[in-house]
């Protein structure tokens, strides 16, 4: 692609990607192969089972069949019949494997026709993308359930509007409330938002909204509206053992699952690679990338908004297309950006780490870490937008040479890029080698 690529350009730009520090907004970020499993986009499910087995409601079956999902994952095989019974649930599993259907099917199957309109459901998520990500999957498994009304409020725009739909009498008066924590709190402290009834509270990305104490102080205040006898549900990738204690102080006797062995959260469809670049050879090295790889789209990662910027108008000039997102940008437009980037509108998307978790854009066979993550963790939720559910994909991520420093805030702030990768190939017993001159395009594309 990028036919009219300017190397010239290429070369002039790469000393202007100056090293702004990443702010507060990069704060937004933040398994195991059945035996016997098949290749390709099903070897995650489970076939011993298939939805119907679940019992649910013939509305969400049908939904179901009309999504196209056949078989449960492992980690919803795992939880719905639990979930559906009303237990509290904790749930790890790796990136990609549905957990966002555990809860959104289950609650759907609880959820109550009843006369008076009431907040039954309240969803907590760490980001506005995510959040509006999650109102469109309830949306699509809600399909042949007429009562199901889903609204997501989040920060960035005119909280009035918020406030309009939860006006008593309101048409669009939701029985589900997908939200951010900062809107659904002061949509709860104007009274706009109550919970006096809900009956399901569920936080997704729950290790992101319970590990630092401002996100984690909103969260309870509004999960203090609840009645106590609610149903609560939370999901991550990682679930660090401090995490797990905290999230246990919000349930009763949960279902718990962990995955322990941290090798387990590898996803196996993923081709992994590192390349040792310096800073100033980063631009070239992508550009070669892009001209070089076959890919339905993909996320490349840098660790502030400025490189975001910089980088997006260096890749465009280059004859590149490409689109951007980061916290710092108008909240329409970072959801026009999404929506866009879902609907394969532009092939390539630069991001900081508010794209690092969550986000599911199933056509994402390439993530490029321009910029090394800065701990496992966040280096595990990025490639994991790549390989969708078992899908194949292909990770890359440049070390550079240079101690890193620059994420302000987090505890591995001050690791060089290479022991972050020794501790990601340590953690997950995983073998990261280095970026081959060729890469088999059979290795990383769904045939
Ligand atoms: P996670 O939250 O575990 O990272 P998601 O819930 O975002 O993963 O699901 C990843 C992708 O897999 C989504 O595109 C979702 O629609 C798809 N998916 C989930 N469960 C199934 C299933 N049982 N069959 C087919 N596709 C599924």
């Amino acid at each position: 692609m990028a036919d009219n690529k300017d190397e010239k350009k290429v070369d002039e730009a790469e000393e202007e990607l100056v090293d702004f520090e990443e702010d507060g907004e990069n704060q937004e970020v933040a398994a195991e192969k059945k035996e016997g499993a098949k290749a390709g986009t099903t070897y995650v499910a489970v076939n011993i089972a298939g939805f119907r087995d679940f019992l649910l409601k013939p509305e969400l079956n049908r939904a179901i069949t009309d999504n196209g999902f056949e078989h449960p994952s492992e980690v919803q095989h795992q939880c719905i019949p639990q979930a559906i019974l009303g237990q509290d649930i904790i749930a790890q599993a790796k990136s990609g494997m549905g957990k966002t259907a555990v809860f959104v099917l289950s609650t759907l199957h609880q959820l109550e026709d009843a006369d008076e309109k009431f907040v039954q459901c309240m969803v907590m998520v760490h980001t506005r993308e995510l959040a509006f990500q999650i109102k469109r999957e309830y949306v699509r498994f809600a399909k042949y359930i007429t009562f199901a009304k889903i609204a997501v409020f989040y920060g960035g725009i005119n909280i009035g509007r918020d406030k309009e739909i939860l006006r008593r009498g309101s048409d669009d008066f939701p029985n589900i409330v997908v939200a951010t924590p900062g809107r659904a709190l002061a949509l709860t402290r104007d009274g706009d938002l109550q919970l006096n009834r809900c009956k399901f509270f569920v936080l997704d990305e729950a290790d992101r909204l319970l590990e630092k104490l401002d996100m984690r102080k909103d969260v309870q205040e509004v999960f203090v509206t609840c009645p106590a006898s609610k149903q609560v549900m939370m999901f991550s990738a990682t679930l660090p053992k401090d995490i797990r204690e905290t999230a246990k102080k919000f349930m009763k006797d949960p279902l718990e699952i962990y995955v322990d062995s941290q090798s387990k959260l590898t996803l196996h469809g993923l081709q992994q690679y590192s390349s040792d670049v310096d800073e100033h050879k980063k631009n070239r090295k992508l550009t070669d990338l892009l001209d070089s790889l076959e890919f339905n789209q993909v996320v490349i990662f840098v660790r502030s908004r400025d490189r975001c910027e910089q980088l997006h108008w260096l890749l465009t000039d280059c004859g590149f297309p490409c689109t951007m997102i980061h916290g710092s940008m108008d909240q329409e437009e970072r959801i026009k950006t999404y929506q866009s980037f879902k609907d394969f509108k532009s092939r390539i998307c630069v991001a900081t780490d508010l794209f690092g978790r969550g986000i599911d854009i199933e056509r994402v066979n390439i993530v490029i870490q321009y910029d090394m993550a800065p701990d496992p963790d966040t280096y595990l939720h990025r490639v994991g937008r790549a390989g969708r559910f078992g899908t194949k994909g292909l990770a890359i991520c440049f070390l550079g040479g240079e101690r890193r420093g620059g994420y302000g805030g987090g505890g591995f702030s001050d690791l060089s890029d290479k022991e972050v990768m020794r501790q990601v190939q340590d953690r997950f017993e995983v073998e990261i080698k280095p970026l081959p001159d060729k890469i088999s395009v059979d290795s990383y594309m769904q045939s």
